[in-house]
């Protein structure tokens, strides 16, 4: 589980996040929804550990993370913005985690590997990045995360930079994963369309602060003019 209790943070004057406290169960699968700026990566390295909370907690699996360094915490963590090491083989970025763990080097391949075919790219750890298409790349990204096998798997906008295709494609990929391992997922993402087929739960935040936590079956089936209006107008 993850509990993330009146979490706050402020960049200088912003309030990036205001008093959000949300408790995401075991298993689950939570999308993270919201407009440009309203704070989501920030949420999300809060719970992984690369940004202090300036006010708040954060507990996972039962644990008091709030002061615990990234490699601490039970989690795989898929970026915004940087994917992959582009001077380290396919096989040693999957590995990276592993190393920052003190892994021992024949076991590091061999979980690397075993993320690779997770992933089904078996084989291709002595490529390079630039050598693999964009989607291959993100799921490289996807074993690295998984490799160490963490009960909290955080993405945030994985596929936003995917054509229609390839996202979809990875969309079922992504949710195979989590039938398969049954990590609890914190998955951001601008796309409602995304959120609404991927997440048992979406939470949407704005300025910081969270308007809204529904089911998605039941947002899906009936869209509330109170969901409609806190964020359709507004995303895009
Ligand atoms: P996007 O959809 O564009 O990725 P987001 O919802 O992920 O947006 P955040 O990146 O969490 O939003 O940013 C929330 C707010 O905090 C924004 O106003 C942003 O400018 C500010 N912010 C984020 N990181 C920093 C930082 N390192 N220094 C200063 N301000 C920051
Ligand atoms: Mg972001």
């Amino acid at each position: 589980s993850i509990e993330i209790d009146r979490l706050a943070k402020t960049f200088g004057s912003v309030r990036a996040v205001d008093d959000v406290s949300l408790t995401i169960e075991p298993g689950e699968f939570v999308a993270l929804l919201g407009p440009s700026g309203s704070g989501k990566s920030t949420v999300l390295m809060s719970v992984a550990g690369f940004e202090r909370p300036s006010a708040g907690r954060i507990m996972i699996g039962g644990k008091d993370c709030t002061r615990l360094p990234p490699n601490k915490r039970d989690i795989g963590m898929v970026f915004q913005h940087y994917t992959l090491f582009p001077h380290l083989s396919v096989g040693d970025n999957v590995a990276f985690p592993l190393k920052m763990r003190g892994v021992a080097k024949a076991e590091r391949r061999r979980q690397a590997e075993a993320a690779l075919e997770i992933v089904r790219l078996g084989g291709y750890g002595d490529r390079m990045p630039k050598q693999l298409s964009g989607g291959q790349q993100q799921r490289v990204a996807l074993a690295r995360a998984i490799v160490y096998n963490p009960q909290v798997l955080l993405m945030d906008e994985p596929l936003s930079a995917l054509d229609k295709n390839l996202r979809e494609e990875m969309q079922i990929e992504i949710k195979r994963l989590h039938a398969e391992l049954g990590f609890t997922v914190v998955f951001v993402t601008h796309d409602q369309g995304e959120a609404l087929t991927m997440a048992d739960r979406i939470a949407i935040l704005k300025a910081g602060r969270l308007q809204q936590v529904s089911p998605a079956r039941e947002l899906y089936e009936r869209p509330s003019n109170l969901f409609a209006a806190s964020f359709i107008g507004e995303m895009n």
